[in-house]
């Protein structure tokens, strides 16, 4: 029996990308801005509906640039449910995390409580798309303006979700940040983006990635290396053609989970909270007391199947040991969050994902109330 992990990177076709190896190898040029990596600006920011993208070497120097580049100092209010990516960019800048607990509902940061959470030291809010599933883009956007803080979105699992007018996710917040890990929807093996709207800022954030030069021989401040290799880049503009043949792949999967498991007493899947283009990125569900085992007795007992469950997003950031002493980080003040991390269950998705394999996962589900 083969196993079956939470995620599988997709790999396109290998003979397609040696033309893209042979250019590279004849023009002797491998990073710092070259060909590929103008392509894949251009061409992802045709294919997200985003005005400008700035290409990084991975998410989280993305995350910590992105800081950087807005000038954010003392506070910022974001979410202890997501990778610990999110605050330890926050942490790298010197910056206090205050966390806030996230809706029940959305698994997003409650805006009634970032505002509650406000004080003359918060300087931005950085929130993340969990799964892909858009935050109160407009709650957060109000209370922004109200009180005069940058909004920086985590965006690393949002890659080409809308809204159902076609507008992107990505457009909202002062600049959002996308990660093109491998175990990601996109991926560039490593990588990761600025989103930017306007071209004064993505030059600004171009300059911070290249160590703060603005031409050969002048250095405006202390920049770091961000950039992506042409390698990357190129296999970027091969991943592209087949992003949306992928994404269809990952809908089928959703659709056949959501059909099996409604019937699943103790099961519940989570649900986008408004009309969205998705992107189908994880398949979270909540394990609750009506289920037989608890969360991690299923997660042990899939194992026994073969099925690697992923338990995203528990612990919760704000229990780590760097963050476990702000006073933000107190489990009473995150009671949702807390509850959540203690249900939640990512069940195995991704293009590859065979009828089969989708069909062990749901059947050892089942095999559990039977
Ligand atoms: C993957 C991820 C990151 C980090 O991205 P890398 O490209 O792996 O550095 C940051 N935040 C969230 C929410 C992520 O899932």
């Amino acid at each position: 029996m083969q196993n079956i992990y939470v995620t599988k990177p997709y790999l396109p076709p290998l003979d397609e990308f040696y033309p893209y190896l042979e250019k590279i190898w004849a023009s002797g040029v491998l990073t710092n801005g070259a060909a590929f990596h103008q392509e894949l600006e251009a061409k992802l920011c045709e294919y997200l509906g985003v005005r400008h993208l700035s290409l990084f070497s991975n998410g989280t120097i993305a995350l910590i640039t992105a800081l950087q580049a807005l000038g954010i100092k003392g506070e910022v209010i974001t979410t202890p449910y997501s990778f610990v990516a999110t605050a330890h960019s926050l942490l790298w800048n010197g910056i206090t995390p205050v966390f806030v607990d996230v809706d029940p509902l959305t698994l997003n940061l409650d805006p009634a409580k970032i505002e509650a959470a406000i004080t003359p030291n918060t300087t931005a809010i950085m929130p993340v798309h969990c799964y892909g599933y858009p935050c109160d883009v407009v709650a957060i956007e109000g209370l922004a303006k109200k009180y005069g803080l940058r909004v920086i979105y985590d965006a690393a699992h949002a890659f080409g979700v809308r809204f159902e007018s076609g507008e992107s996710i990505l457009n909202y917040g002062d600049l959002s940040v996308l990660s093109f890990h491998a175990t990601k929807v996109f991926n560039t093996f490593e990588g990761g983006a600025i989103i930017s709207p306007d071209l004064q800022t993505k030059t600004r954030i171009d300059q911070l990635k290249n160590f703060g030069f603005t031409d050969e021989i002048t250095v405006i401040e202390a920049g770091i290396n961000g950039k992506m290799s042409e390698v990357n880049a190129a296999f970027g503009l091969l991943q592209l053609k087949y992003v949306n043949e992928a994404i269809e792949l990952r809908k089928n999967i959703d659709h056949t989970y959501r059909q099996s498991l409604s019937a699943v007493s103790g099961i519940e899947c989570i649900h986008a909270p408004y009309h969205v283009v998705g992107n189908y990125s994880y398949f979270p569900v909540l394990v609750t007391p009506q289920f037989p085992l608890s969360r991690d007795a299923l997660y042990e007992k899939l194992k026994t199947y073969g099925v690697f469950t992923r338990r995203y997003f528990y612990p919760l950031i704000s229990s780590f040991p760097m963050y476990k002493n702000f006073p933000s980080a107190n489990p009473e003040n995150l009671t949702v969050s807390t509850d959540v991390a203690n249900k939640i269950l990512c069940l195995p998705i991704y293009p590859d994902l065979t009828p089969e394999q989708q069909g062990v996962v749901i059947d050892a589900i089942k095999s559990c109330v039977s």
